[in-house]
């Protein structure tokens, strides 16, 4: 089973206006930011028409990975989603 067919058995509830995950402006991507492009599981962060990283949430499955590449550096800012929302695993 491919790592995209699990995911879709995920839900979430999706905290509008309100995203966990904030990238920091940037102009060109550093070379964390710009590898979460490949290694999100989720593949939550895209490049832009114009070069810059942007992420959609929607989907996280808050692992962490993001976390510990590109928080240190300060390219993106991480926090939990709150009470309630956020993804919902579904096992089985
Ligand atoms: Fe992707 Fe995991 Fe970061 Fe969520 S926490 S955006 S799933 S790498």
């Amino acid at each position: 089973v491919r790592v995209e067919d699990k995911l879709y058995l995920n839900r979430y509830l999706v905290d509008a206006g309100r995203a966990h995950i904030k990238v920091r402006p940037h102009t060109t991507p550093s070379p964390q930011l710009l590898s979460l492009v490949n290694v999100c599981p989720a593949h939550c962060y895209e490049m832009n028409s114009t070069g810059q990283v942007e992420i959609t949430t929607d989907g996280c499955v808050e692992c962490g990975t993001c976390r510990i590449i590109a928080e240190p550096s300060g390219d993106i800012e991480w926090n939990y989603p709150r009470g309630g929302y956020g993804v919902l695993f579904k096992f089985g």
